[in-house]
């Protein structure tokens, strides 16, 4: 063999020196998957800001091909790779594929997957451009989407069908932070042949891991908690090898083509180094400031999974360690009660996206209202409200975030 080759040879197989077998999880969200004696002894993973590789030979071009498409940074890049290994590692996938976005990895996943002619099932309450993909996305491709109330998963009994090629959800759920039984529903799913994707985005691996509890593949937006910095976009849908290595080639080669900046993976690396100890912070004060709204005579409700007050408290304590910093509230003054609260607020901000280091807000009923002058068939999901307020609860100190909220809802 060449040299060229023998190097190439050596990456395809190439694993890290130091073996983190029985490390836990907090030192595996700094270290696995970058052997730093591989890169110049840097401590910190490089960026390659490259979008093409050259070779020694035509040998050794072909080689690469060969080892899965290391030709060209839209399928190979080194410190995409790192991420998609250390995400891989801490949700205990055999193997991932990072992604430009959530909703990339959730486009790659379904285009892949699914032909003309199959059967897509999905819980009724979705992440708004989720629900926007399947309502109207999907449909064109000749794509049937089925939705279903997944609270009880034996409702998974009647709706599928031989066509049926996955089943989809998230929990905690967006906005509305319910519950769904992962473990309930991929029992019934697998009874059937049919397999179980989970979009984990509202707990990251740092609080719940949907392939232990028995589902198939796992998506994350990398946008929210496990860059947790509001600084960057990106998506992972994580699972076995053989799905993977298809959603690869396929979905990400020709499909969508929505490969993650290296600077972008670089930035989210760097987010998930300190993922366990945000996740301890944002879980912590997300329960106090639940706490505090729920006493407040001027709000009608939170939903807070590790509430008592929680419909689905028994489940989240059973799938999840910890509550996380997202939750729902509405007041008793409703749709323009909450449009008040929101206006008098000074430290929480009014903005879309969660699982920053700063707490941020948004009503969803308001933003629709908007939509619609674009699109008409424009709506909430089902069960979401219009007194619906979500609230991303950040890494500042509680007290001050309890303190803005009071001062708001003072008088409303
Ligand atoms: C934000 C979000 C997405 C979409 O992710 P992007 O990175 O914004 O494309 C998907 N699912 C959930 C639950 C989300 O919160």
């Amino acid at each position: 063999m060449t040299s060229a080759e023998d190097q190439l040879e050596a990456e395809a197989t190439s694993t890290p020196s130091r073996n983190d077998v029985g490390l836990a999880f907090a030192t595996r969200a700094i270290h696995h998957g970058y052997d730093l004696a591989g890169f110049s002894n840097s401590v910190q993973t490089p960026v390659f800001l490259t979008s093409t590789y050259g070779f020694e030979s035509v040998a050794a071009n072909e080689a690469a091909a060969a080892l899965g498409g290391r030709l060209y940074a839209r399928e190979y890049n080194p410190t995409t790779e790192i991420l998609e290994k250390r995400l891989a590692n801490l949700e205990g996938a055999e193997a991932g594929l990072v992604l430009a976005s959530g909703m990339a990895a959730f486009g790659t996943l379904i285009l892949s997957l699914l032909s003309q002619g199959d059967e897509l099932i999905v819980h009724k309450t979705l992440y708004s451009n989720t629900l926007a993909m399947v309502e109207q996305g999907l449909p064109q491709f000749g794509i049937k989407v089925v939705a279903v109330d997944l609270s009880n998963p034996s409702n998974l009994n009647g709706a599928i069908t031989d066509r049926t090629r996955l089943v989809f959800f998230e929990t905690p759920i967006n906005p509305l932070s319910r519950i769904l039984d992962i473990a309930g529903i991929a029992e019934h799913a697998h009874s059937r042949g049919v397999k179980v994707a989970v979009d984990s985005t509202f707990a990251s691996p740092a609080l719940q891991r949907p392939l232990e509890l028995g589902a198939d593949i796992v998506i994350h937006s990398l946008t929210k908690y496990i860059n947790g910095h509001g600084d960057a976009l990106g998506g992972v849908i994580l699972g076995d090898a053989k799905t993977l290595h298809l959603l690869r080639e396929t979905g990400l080669r020709y499909l969508t083509g929505a490969a993650l900046s290296p600077l972008s993976a670089f930035l989210i690396l760097r987010g998930l180094k300190t993922l366990t100890l945000r996740m301890a912070r944002h879980s912590a004060s997300g329960l106090a400031v639940a706490q505090a709204l729920e006493a407040h005579p001027a709000v009608a409700w939170v939903s807070y999974p590790f509430l008592g007050s929680h419909p689905d408290h028994e489940i989240a304590r059973r799938q999840m360690s910890q509550g996380s910093g997202m939750l729902a509230l509405g007041l008793q003054t409703g749709f323009e009660g909450a449009r008040r609260m929101m206006d008098r607020l000074k430290l929480i901000i009014r903005a879309v996206s969660l699982g920053d280091a700063d707490s941020l807000i948004y009503h969803p009923a308001s933003l629709t209202r908007s939509r619609k002058s674009i699109r008409t068939d424009a709506h909430l999901p089902d069960g979401v409200g219009d007194d619906l307020m979500r609230l991303s609860v950040g890494l500042e100190d509680a007290a001050d975030l309890i303190a803005d909220l009071e001062q708001a809802l003072d008088g409303i």
